[in-house]
Parts: structure tokens; sequence; C-alpha cells
């Protein structure tokens, strides 16, 4: 059978897309040009809004109680303790284990992943889309879709081939990162700057595992072919802290730069891209691959939604509105950090006045909901509405517990089918929330009212972000309105 969505690229943001496609009975393939799992570990942190939407899915569970948990985050390597405030801490979580459970939870849901294959042509017509693929024998044929979507990376081959504009900027530092196996023993992750010449960070990422890392400012990327070897990671540690390391056995050695690009359309016709096919930036803070797993479940219902043939007509194109403006505050937030830290003659009386700032709780709860994603707000109108918008719509909802006539389920657990979910708190004042027109796409659940959701009636996308809310639940209009608008 042809698949309906062409997935190229297997990593976190094509894996967690596939999995919501195959949620919603899509048939996708997901065409990696790895053949096993990489093992390898850019990412490392998963952040608060990340681990809420993998409980939406049932999958957080999958991670395991031992998993190693972060409370602090920082900005500009000035950090915060997350202990101050209402949020989850920080998974510390290798990205091949994020990979790894997505790729499970993919072949259980069904979908056809095709490892050791590479997207190499791409075109599309007014009926579909047409992949060309290389498999692992070298013989190349060609998948049939009606969607594909580009999740292979920042040098999406995709991007290239349908013709998306990627502006921005190049790099201008670079870093070597080398996860070793023999090594100095560290006291949990330790992050310095060392003032005009670069960061040195080391952090655990196993019992038997150091990440070093190095960014050095105003140092040339070198070319993507030169290899890189351990004597480079130990001369950049050098250049940086003015001392040799000892590094044994890298189990994986890398290279990586400030390049901060953005494509100007996450859309072009039957084509979409996601995650760092879409938007690359300096890793600062680790906001990269859990941008990515954002971008799968915003597309992923809404392309669903389109191909199972409910999918109002404006709501496929509310991903670029939605997504875009998310990934360009990361790099923005991102270059911030970048002038935060160098050159220190030049912006040292800027960063002792922004640890002052950091002295307020206000400042720091707002930069942490930044770098966390937790700030994340959608920006959307109803124009024939009566009524003015509540405060929390566009936001993600909270994960209450909520008290149902069945016992007690957190709002995530209301999420698990992928389904929209309208949550009546009313106590039953509610006016008409009768979701029967539009089964299998919205449940409804009835609850007491709960302090975290300050509404009486809510209606919450699969992706856990509040399209509709009021009050005291007496505007059946525009609740239909609503449903209507996102539900069909
Ligand atoms: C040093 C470092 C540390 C980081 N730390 C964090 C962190 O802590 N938290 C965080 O959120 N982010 C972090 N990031 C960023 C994060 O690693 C990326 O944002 C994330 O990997 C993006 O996921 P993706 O699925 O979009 O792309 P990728 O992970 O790059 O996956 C793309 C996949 O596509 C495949 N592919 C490529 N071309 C083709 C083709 N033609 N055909 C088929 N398959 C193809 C590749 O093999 C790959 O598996 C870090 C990055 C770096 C460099």
């Amino acid at each position: 059978m042809d698949p309906t969505v062409i997935i190229a690229g297997g990593g976190p943001t094509g894996l967690m897309l596939a999995c919501e496609l195959a949620l919603a009975n899509v048939h996708a393939v997901v065409v990696e040009k790895l053949l096993d799992p990489s093992g390898e570990s850019r990412g490392m942190g998963l952040h608060a809004r990340s681990l809420e939407t993998l409980d939406q899915r049932g999958l957080l569970e999958r991670f395991g109680d031992d998993t190693p948990v972060w409370p602090r985050a920082h900005f500009a390597l000035m950090w915060m303790d997350l202990s101050d405030f209402d949020t989850t801490f920080t998974y510390i979580v290798p990205q091949w284990r994020t990979e790894k459970i997505l790729d499970e939870r993919a072949r259980e849901l069904g979908v056809d992943l095709r490892r050791g294959e590479v997207v190499v042509a791409v075109d599309q017509d007014d009926d579909g889309v047409s992949v060309g693929v290389r498999n692992a024998a070298g013989e190349e044929y060609r998948l049939r879709g009606e969607y594909l979507v580009g999740a292979d990376g920042g040098g999406s081959t995709v991007r290239k081939l349908a013709g998306f504009d990627f502006p921005g900027t190049d790099s201008t530092y670079h870093g070597v990162l080398g996860d070793i196996e023999e090594y100095d023993a560290v006291d949990g992750i330790e992050t310095t700057l060392y003032p005009d010449k670069g960061m040195y960070a080391a952090i655990p990422l196993g019992p038997d595992v150091l990440r070093i890392m190095t960014t050095e400012f105003d140092a040339e990327l070198p070319p993507d072919d030169q290899e890189v070897t351990l004597d480079e990671l130990r001369a950049s540690v050098k250049a940086i802290t003015g001392e040799e390391p000892r590094v044994g056995k890298p189990r994986w050695l890398s290279r990586f730069g400030n390049a901060s690009r953005q494509v100007t359309a996450y859309r072009r016709g039957r084509i979409f891209l996601a995650g760092d096919a879409a938007h690359v930036h300096y890793p600062m803070g680790g906001q990269g691959l859990n941008s990515g797993i954002q971008d799968a479940v915003n597309l992923g219902w809404k392309l669903a939604a389109e191909i199972n043939g409910w999918g109002p007509p404006a709501l496929l194109d509310s991903y670029h509105a939605e997504r875009h403006p998310v990934a360009a505050r990361v790099a923005r937030n991102t270059e911030a950090q970048l002038a935060l830290l160098h050159p220190v003659g030049k912006i040292g009386p800027l960063r002792d006045l922004f640890g002052e700032l950091l002295q307020y709780k206000e400042v720091r709860r707002h930069l942490i909901e930044m770098v966390t994603g937790i700030a994340v707000a959608y920006d959307f109108e109803y124009p024939d509405r009566a009524d003015g918008p509540h405060p929390l719509e566009g936001r993600r909802i909270p994960n209450a517990t909520l008290a149902t006539s069945d016992g007690e389920r957190t709002v995530a657990e209301t999420l698990r089918a992928g389904h929209g979910v309208l949550l009546d708190l009313s106590g039953g004042d509610a006016e008409s929330v009768d979701v029967s027109n539009w089964a299998g796409r919205v449940d409804l659940v009835r609850a007491r009212p709960v302090e975290e959701i300050d509404a009486a009636v809510a209606l919450v996308r699969p992706d856990g972000y509040i399209a509709y809310a009021h009050g005291d639940g007496s505007d059946p209009e525009g609740l239909e309105l609503a449903l209507k608008t996102w539900f069909g």
C-alpha cells in the first residue's frame, strides 16, 4: 500500500510525527538514513513542555523513575533554580534514549520505518508527492504519498530539493564535543564561561560517560568533511581553560556551530518541514529537540485531520502560523544569550546588570518559562465571535488532577487518544456541552472545578493547547464556533 504521509528522517521530530499520525490512523512511512538508531546524543535535556507532551501520549513513564532530573535552568550560563517555581524539572536524557522510546512506540503503532534508506529526490503535483529513495543495497525506488514532511535535520535534503528559502547567519563560533569513557571525575554538571576565550562544560551522561563540550569564540568552524579527533577536543579544552584534560576513550566526537537559520515558510504545497530541517540555532539551553517535538505534535493532528477528511480549510496552514514565530523566538533568545557571553570587555557591565535582574523572581519566571517552552502560546482569534477572547485561549493546559465520576484522572491522561478534549468543569452549570457531532475527534470529560484551570469550560486541542475557554459556560454559540473552527 502506498503511504499517505512520507516522513524523511527518523530523528526525534520525524518519529514523534509518525506516532501522532499513526495514532490518528494515518498510514505513514519514515525513511531514515541510519540503519540503526544513532546511539549518539546531541540533545541531553527534555524540558517541562516536552515532558508534558510525552505524558499526554503516555510516553513519559517509559523513561523510568530513575531518570536523572536537573532542578536548574540557565540563561547565558546564569543559573536559576527551578524549585522556586511550580514547574517540572528537566530530565537529563541522552537523545538516543528519547529516539529509542519513540522508535519503539512508532513500531507498536504500525509505522513503516525504513532504516538504512535515504531520500534522494522530491517532486510534487496537484494530487500528491513523489519521493525518490535509495535503499541500503544502493537501489533507487519511488514512493508516492499525499504529503511529504522533511524532518531530516539541519542539512535537510527535502528543504534543498523542494526549494525552501532558509535565510540566516553562518557560524562565527564553534564547539567540539566528546562523549568520553575515561575521564577525571566531576561533581554534577559543570559549565564555565572563560571570558573572551569560550565556554567549557562537563556533563555526566550516565554512570560511565562524560560529555565534554567546548565553544571557542571567534574560531572558524572547520569544513564538514574534516574529521573530529580527540586531539582536537583536547586542544580546544586547553585553549579555553588553559588546562590539558585527561580524556581517554571517546564514544562519540562531533562539532557544532552557531549558524542561525529558519525557513521563511514551513509549507510548500504538499511538502512541510519540521524540527531542525526548518530551524537551526546554537544549542544554548537545549531547546532544539524540544522545539522539534512541539513542531511534530502541532503538525500531526492537523495533517491527520486533513487526510481523514474533516480538517477545516485553514487548519493545515495554522502549522506555519503557529510554529514559525515560536522558532523565531527561540533563535532570538539564543542570540540574546550569546550576546551576553562575548566579548566580555563590551558586555561585562550588561552581564552584571542582567545578574542583578535575576534576583527578581518574576524575571526568573519569565526566562524559565521561555527556555522550557512553558511560555509558548498561540495567537488565534474567532472573527465572528460575540465575546472577547478568554485569557487561557492559546495557552497550554496545565496538568491538573480532575475529579470525574469515574475517579481521578490527570488532564494528560484525557489526551492519550490524541483527540481534542472538552473539559466541562462547571459542575453541571454549563449550557450545551454536547460534542456528539464531533465523535471520534473530541471527547467530553466532566469533572469538578479545579484551581489550576480558571474556566468552567475548556476545549483542548490534541496538542494540549486551549482552543476555547469560558468563565461560566454560558456561551454555547462561542463553543460551537470553536469546535467547528478546529474540529470541522
Ligand atoms: C551539542 C548539542 C547539544 C544539544 N542539546 C540539546 C538539548 O539538550 N535539548 C534539546 O532540545 N536539543 C538539543 N540539541 C539540539 C537537538 O539535538 C536537535 O535540535 C534535534 O536533534 C533535532 O531533531 P530532528 O529530528 O529535527 O533532527 P535530527 O535529530 O538531525 O534528525 C534528522 C534525521 O534525519 C536523517 N536524515 C538526514 N537526511 C536524510 C535523508 N536524506 N533521508 C533520510 N533520512 C535522513 C538523519 O539520519 C537523522 O536521523 C543539541 C544539539 C547539539 C549540537
